[in-house]
């Protein structure tokens, strides 16, 4: 029987945030529901601790897994995991943080063949930084990289060594002084066994790691030509570009770099373009439209967001796009401060008022990620 005790009994300190951060929604679902439905297929019992104030905020996530139960949590880490140990019927234990919900069933089902085969089984990853150990602001000397390794959870152990190596633990008032089970349990039971653990795995603990970590947004923009005239040129994509007719606008008509910038205020959840820059305000007449892009990047940015990568698709039936692609691509890969930006240009096939030669219409995609502040 496996038992898994989910540590939930944390607050909000480090993230900054004003509740247990276990609470605070990831994706529109609270963090602790995601270890919840991870665990749930392998455990015949979860014990979720948990602070008294919070009790009534968990108890209605717990209602779709009848295996499931809260206890009281201590003061630390430690003393909440022996609360809970206490109570677990099961032979094997689980020990999860609830802080890190990416825990995948690959994972969990790596730490159970472990305790079965090795009698514990703790998920780690090796570091990547090079390891130093330091004093009062200096660094004294380097630990050697390959002994170095990263402890995440799922921890496994059978019931009975774990809650012998926390009662010793308890008698010898050291409890406080291990931040996890393995320490625990290779000071009193033997060493732990080592599980390769997963990076996505990681431990919500900053308010930029509740943000979505991505963003997508869409856009589009039309306009149409004016009369023919010899020698017009519109803009698009910030390239100035000889065509048949100039193309109606009250800014310059860049009608690429409009379809773009609705793109990034969408993915922010922000209004269009034409509530940000209204063409009734004298101010737009013949605007520069990279300048508005300037504008529109730094609440991008200010929001705490960085492009990721862009998708412009342009169709007209004239002018001829393809020879200005290279420097369309240019304008708006500085503009946007992000290198993968993709230009695509086509005709309407004589179709429509684009394929009557009548407008210019373009589409735009943009994929926002979140920036640590
Ligand atoms: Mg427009």
């Amino acid at each position: 029987m496996i038992s898994v005790i989910l540590c939930a009994a944390g607050s909000g300190t480090r993230a900054g945030l004003p509740e247990n951060k276990i609470l605070s929604e990831l994706n529109g679902l609270p963090v602790l529901c995601y270890s919840l439905s991870a665990f749930a297929p392998y455990a015949d019992e979860m014990l979720v601790t948990c602070r008294e104030q919070d009790e009534p905020r968990i108890l209605p996530l717990l209602s779709p897994y009848p295996q499931a139960h809260t206890v009281r949590g201590g003061a630390t880490r430690a003393a909440s995991v022996f609360a809970a140990l206490g109570e677990v019927k099961g032979d094997i234990v689980l020990v999860h943080d609830a802080a890190r919900p990416f825990v995948t069933s690959k994972l969990i089902e790596r730490v159970i063949e472990s305790v079965k085969k090795y009698g514990s089984g703790v998920c780690v990853l090796p570091v990547t930084d090079t390891m130093l150990l330091g004093t009062d602001g200096y660094i004294g000397s380097q630990i050697s990289r390959d002994t170095c390794f990263a402890a995440q959870t799922p921890q496994g152990f059978f019931t009975k060594d774990l809650y012998a190596a926390y009662r010793e633990a308890k008698q010898f008032f050291a409890l406080d002084a291990y931040t996890d089970d393995s320490g625990i349990y290779a000071s009193y039971i033997g060493p732990c066994r080592m599980c390769m653990g997963d990076a996505a795995n990681r431990k919500l603990t900053y308010p930029e790691d509740f943000r979505p970590a991505e963003r997508v947004g869409f856009g589009t923009d039309t306009h149409a030509f004016g009369s023919l005239r010899e020698g017009a040129v519109i803009s698009l994509c910030g390239v100035k570009i000889p065509a048949p007719a100039p193309l109606l606008a009250h800014s310059d008509g860049d009608v690429a770099v409009h379809a773009l910038m609705d793109a990034l205020l969408s993915a922010i959840g922000e209004r269009d373009i034409g509530h940000r820059f209204p063409d009734s305000d004298p101010a737009y007449a013949g605007a520069d439209s990279m300048q508005l892009l300037a504008q529109v990047m730094k609440t991008v940015n200010g929001v705490g967001f960085s492009v990721k990568n862009a998708a412009i698709s342009i169709v007209c039936e004239l002018p001829r796009l393809a020879p200005h692609i290279g420097a369309m691509q240019e304008r708006i890969r500085d503009a946007l401060g992000c290198e993968s930006v993709g230009i695509a240009a086509g005709t309407n096939e004589k179709l429509g008022y684009v394929g009557e030669g009548k407008g210019i219409t373009a589409f735009a995609t943009v994929l926002l990620a979140a920036r640590r502040a």
